[in-house]
């Protein structure tokens, strides 16, 4: 592109122009210049990436504490997954500052100093922090960030606002890595006010949360209820009556939820999902724990079967209850009538 002068425009020229224009105008206010000119000109505007990081989970975290209304929650997703994307890329950087890039491979001196290319975002971040830095990712902090990409994808994209209980789970699972692992060397004055406020939020935040489990937990006792794969709490999903959680009010399709249930519970696990013997539909799961004994319950009709209590057919693989007098059954009711393909 050519300039009014004739001369191939670009990027620098720009760039001292504007810099030669700073300069003229704080020439202007006397005193100023000689501050501004004192300065290299990359620290005069250079923040510490670790507390403006904190500073923008903080802010999140303060839109998310009071009146959280849509728009309020707008902002927190938005400086939550910006402070969340400068700390990660802070602790790429001191790996190589190539790896804050969007595309490292593209990666140059000069686009790192002039910001050239666009930066990496989360879910690179995260990827790299395992890949190239060699840390280890606990499963509920990854939860974490993932879920907040996500949410930050949906708003752009679609301008979905997640609800309150939901961002108050992503903000504690996300958050609380990021305040413990601030390291010490780094720490100013500033940082430590702010690390104080966010663990501030954090708590209170974790307060509404424990608060609310017990309120669920005296209001269903004696109700089976199992963990949601929405908001990752523990025991607020209750089955009766079509699967819900009691915190976040995700919902869905007893198969569905079965299969999600599965899925996000035990990735590393086959868990199939069978046919419920009690109701005929195909949401039936075993949620017990890899070190505990089997737990199969209907994601549909909430009935469910400890260890021994169902038999798996020999025919066509689905469980059954053995009738009455014959525990050793090979065979569901169905497939002994000749009703069941396998
Ligand atoms: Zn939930
Ligand atoms: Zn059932
Ligand atoms: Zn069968």
């Amino acid at each position: 592109m050519k300039g009014r002068g004739g001369r191939r425009w670009s990027g620098e020229e720009e760039y001292s122009r504007a810099r030669r224009r700073i300069f003229t105008l704080e020439s202007r206010g006397g005193r100023s210049r000689a501050l501004v000119e004192d300065l290299p000109f990359d620290e005069k505007f250079q923040c510490d990436p670790i507390e403006s990081g904190l500073e923008l989970i903080l802010r999140g975290l303060e839109f998310l504490c009071e009146n959280p209304t849509p728009r309020r929650r707008k902002h927190a997703i938005l400086n939550f997954s910006a402070g969340a994307e400068a700390l990660l890329r802070e602790r790429l950087r001191q790996e190589h500052w190539s790896q804050v890039f969007q595309d490292p491979a593209r990666a140059t001196r000069e686009a790192f100093e002039r910001g050239l290319l666009p930066a990496a975002g989360l879910m690179d971040c995260l990827l790299r922090l395992e890949g190239v830095c060699g840390v280890e990712v606990p499963a509920f902090w990854r939860w974490g960030i993932e879920s907040l990409a996500r949410r930050k994808s949906l708003l752009e994209l679609r301008g979905f606002v997640e609800s309150t209980p939901v961002l108050v789970c992503i903000a504690l699972a996300a958050a609380r890595p990021f305040v413990d692992s601030v390291p010490p060397g780094r720490l100013t004055p500033s940082l430590a006010a702010i690390l104080d406020a966010v663990r501030g939020k954090l708590t209170r935040l974790e307060g509404q949360v424990t608060e609310a489990l017990r309120r669920i937990g005296t209001q269903h006792a004696g109700a089976s209820l199992l963990n949601c794969p929405n908001c990752r709490l523990e025991g607020t999903l209750i089955v009766r009556g079509g699967p819900k959680c009691l915190f976040c009010g995700y919902s869905g399709r007893p198969e569905d939820l079965a299969a999600e249930y599965a899925l996000d519970f035990f990735p590393d696990e086959d868990r199939f999902i069978y046919r419920c013997p009690a109701c005929d539909r195909d949401a039936l799961l075993d949620v017990g724990s890899p070190d505990e004994d089997p737990w199969y319950v209907c994601f549909a009709c909430s009935r469910s079967w400890e260890l021994g209590r169902l038999a798996f057919c020999a025919w066509c693989d689905q469980p059954f209850e053995p009738p009455e007098g014959s525990p050793d059954e090979e065979y569901c009711p169905a497939c002994r009538r000749g009703s069941r393909e396998p």
